[in-house]
C-alpha cells in the first residue's frame, strides 16, 4: 500500500493511506543501513501489520521531488508566506529572506498579506507597490472575516504547501480554516512564546483536502549566509533584471558604483526603495559573514 507521510513522532511515521486511513508506521531496519530516513512529505510504500490498529511498518520511500531541511519536509509543491498588514506590521527583510529562501531551493513561493479587515487602502497599496515586480504571486484576505479565501483554496488545491511567516500574523487561523476544524492552537503572542519553550512542536502535515496539505510548522529559514555569495543575490531581485549588463562596471553588484544603471532606475523610481534597500542590507549582511569567515 501506499501513502505519505503526515507526521513522525519518536521513531513513528504516520502514513496516510487516503482511503484505507492512516497507518501508526515504524521504518525497517534496512533505512537505517541505508542512511535514508523517512521524512514527513514522503511518499512510502508501506506493509500493514495489524488492520484492526491501523499499524504497519514503512518499507520504501520513493524518490523525493525536492527538501528542506527546516521545517523537515520532503516534496514541497510551494511555500505560502504570512504576513499581516498590521498588527504585526510586515518585516519587509524577513519576507525577502523567506522568498530568497524559497526560490534557492527551486521551490515556488507566493506571498499573502492577512488581516486586510483591520487595515486602510493606503496600507494595502504600499505593500503592494513594494512587491508588484518582485516575481512572486501577491495575495491580500482576511482569514477573520473569510475574505480571499476561495482565491487561496484554489492556490492550495492538491498541494502540499509550507506556511511561512512571523508569529502573530495568522498562520495558524489560517490552518484551522482551512482544515475546517481547531488543528493549531490560536492566540496572544506572548502567551504562544511562553509555551514554545516548554514544547517542541513536531512537524505535520495537516490534510485541509483531497491530496491537499498545509503545514504549519515554525522554522522556515531564512537563508545561511554561508549558502549564497553575496555578488548572486542581485539575482534574487527581479526588478534589476532589466538593467543587468547594463551598468558602467562589468560584474557590478549595485552598491554604489559609479554609472550604475539599477542605481539610475531606482532614482526614477522603477522600482520601490524598499527593495533596494533590503537588498543592500542583506548584500551587507552577507559581506559581513564572508569577512568573519575568513578572518
Ligand atoms: P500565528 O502566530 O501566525 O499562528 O497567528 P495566530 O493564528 O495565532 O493569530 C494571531 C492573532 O491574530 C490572533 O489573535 C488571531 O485571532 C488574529 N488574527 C488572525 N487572522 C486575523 C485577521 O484576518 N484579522 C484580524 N483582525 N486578526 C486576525
Ligand atoms: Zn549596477
Amino acid at each position: 500500500m501506499r501513502g505519505k507521510i503526515v507526521k513522525a513522532i519518536a521513531g513513528f511515521y504516520y502514513v496516510d493511506a487516503v482511503e484505507s486511513g492512516i497507518y501508526k508506521c515504524r521504518a525497517k531496519g534496512i533505512f537505517r543501513k541505508e542512511g535514508l530516513k523517512p521524512l514527513v512529505g514522503d511518499i512510502a510504500e508501506m506493509e500493514v501489520t495489524h488492520e484492526g490498529d491501523k499499524e504497519g511498518n514503512v518499507t520504501e520511500i520513493l524518490p523525493r521531488k525536492n527538501e528542506l531541511a527546516r521545517p523537515a519536509v520532503a516534496n514541497v509543491d510551494q511555500v505560502l508566506i504570512l504576513m499581516a498588514i498590521t498588527h504585526p506590521s510586515p518585516n519587509y527583510v524577513l519576507l525577502d529572506r523567506f522568498l530568497i529562501s524559497a526560490e534557492m531551493r527551486g521551490v515556488p513561493c507566493t506571498i499573502c498579506i492577512n488581516k486586510t479587515d483591520v487595515s486602510t487602502e493606503e496600507q494595502i497599496e504600499e505593500i503592494r507597490a513594494v512587491y508588484a515586480d518582485c516575481g512572486h504571486p501577491l495575495y491580500f484576505l482576511s482569514v477573520k472575516e473569510e475574505k480571499g479565501i476561495e482565491t487561496l483554496r484554489a492556490l492550495l488545491k492538491d498541494k502540499t504547501t509550507v506556511l511561512a511567516g512571523p508569529s502573530g500574523v495568522g498562520k495558524s487561523s489560517l490552518t484551522n480554516l482551512m482544515a475546517g476544524e481547531d488543528r493549531m492552537e490560536i492566540g496572544e503572542i506572548s502567551k504562544k512564546l511562553a509555551r514554545g519553550k516548554n514544547t517542541t512542536r513536531h512537524t505535520e502535515l495537516h490534510e485541509i483536502g483531497p491530496n491537499t496539505y498545509l503545514c504549519d510548522t515554525p522554522g522556515f529559514s531564512a537563508f545561511d549566509t554561508e549558502e549564497i555569495e553575496k555578488e548572486d543575490l542581485r539575482s534574487y531581485y527581479r526588478e534589476f533584471q532589466p538593467y543587468e549588463g547594463t551598468c558602467r562596471f562589468q560584474g557590478c553588484v549595485h552598491v554604489g558604483e559609479p554609472g550604475c544603471a539599477v542605481k539610475d532606475a531606482l532614482a526614477e523610481g522603477a522600482f520601490s526603495r524598499i527593495r533596494y534597500d533590503n537588498y543592500v542590507y542583506l548584500f551587507e549582511e552577507l559581506k559581513e559573514a564572508e569577512r568573519r569567515r575568513y578572518l
